[in-house]
């Protein structure tokens, strides 16, 4: 496994897994044994929010995690933006702790920007880290601007911006991972294969065939070519959960990322963050 270092020294896994779209009862067995297999990998940092299938998901992970040690798991959770408050926050981490079967997140996330104030949701965040109930907490989806407000609302101990970003979205690049970089927050590439349809590109299948690896493999390889940026895709079939742990062996020379810079270029100029 390559590891990715916190702004508190923690080392979590550069490749970890993702859980929107799971818990479906249709599904549910199948995405477990794939859940369980990334972790048996290494792949031990599992991203999910209450907002994936209103909490369906997050008892998926439950179900994957139990009998797994705590402490070897990075658990990720996500509040919506409504719940970020004072008065609702504390209780919906207990439901997501309660679901997942466990006493603490390791990162607790606000899941995008809504209208309860930066410094409201920041404080809260502080009280539920001393209170144990979370390790440390972040953001999802905020744009530089809004990470300038963030830390302006006191969110200097933000651990992470989880990000959309992948050979598609390279937006980011700009000046939103720059920014990141330079106040030391890793970034959390969310949809690194932008939902499979990325896999579809008639360039990078030519390309990956070309060096004998799949096009999943070649898109998170290339996400996670920084030491700061870590990649959650979601894969909910084992198969895939191992296809994609073998894109951790791949090495991108400056030839490979020259002819993906060619594919997709980086951006030029300011685009607003993208979201899914
Ligand atoms: P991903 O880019 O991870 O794509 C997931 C899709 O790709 C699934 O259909 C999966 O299929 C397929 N896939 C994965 N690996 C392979 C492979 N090797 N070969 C073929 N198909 C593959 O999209 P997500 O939107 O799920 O993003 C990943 C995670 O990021 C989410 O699950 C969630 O945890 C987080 N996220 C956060 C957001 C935010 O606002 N903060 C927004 C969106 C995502 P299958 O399941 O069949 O294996």
């Amino acid at each position: 496994m390559k590891y990715v270092k916190l702004p508190d020294g923690t080392k979590v896994p550069a490749l970890g897994q993702g859980t929107w779209m799971m818990g479906s009862a249709h599904n549910r067995a199948t995405e477990v044994a794939a859940l369980k297999e990334g972790i048996a990998l290494g792949m031990t940092l599992i991203d999910t929010a209450e907002m994936y299938g209103e909490g369906a998901a997050e008892i998926c992970v439950g179900e994957a995690i139990k009998g797994t040690p705590r402490e070897s798991l990075f658990l990720v959770s996500k509040a919506y933006p409504q719940n970020a408050s004072r008065k609702t926050l504390p209780k919906v981490c207990e439901a997501s702790l309660k679901r997942l079967g466990t006493d603490y997140l390791d990162l607790y996330l606000l899941h995008w920007r809504g209208s309860v104030p930066f410094a409201e949701t920041i404080e809260t965040m502080e009280a539920l880290q001393s209170a144990g109930k979370i390790r440390r907490w972040g953001v999802s989806n905020l744009d530089t601007d809004d990470m300038e407000e963030w830390i302006a609302a006191g969110g200097q101990a933000c651990t992470t911006d989880q990000i959309l970003y992948n050979l598609t979205r390279r937006g980011p690049e700009f000046d939103l991972i720059p920014w990141l970089r330079k106040h030391h927050m890793p970034v959390m590439a969310y949809s690194p294969v932008e939902q499979g349809r990325l896999l579809k590109n008639p360039a990078l299948i030519a390309l990956a065939q070309a060096l004998n690896v799949t096009p999943a493999q070649l898109g998170l390889a290339w996400v996670m070519r920084h030491p700061d940026i870590m990649a959650i895709p979601k894969a909910g079939h084992v198969a895939h959960v191992k296809e994609n742990f073998a894109s951790l062996d791949i090495v991108l020379d400056d030839t490979i990322l020259a002819e993906l810079d060619k594919l997709f270029p980086a951006p030029t100029r300011k685009q607003h963050l993208a979201i899914l």
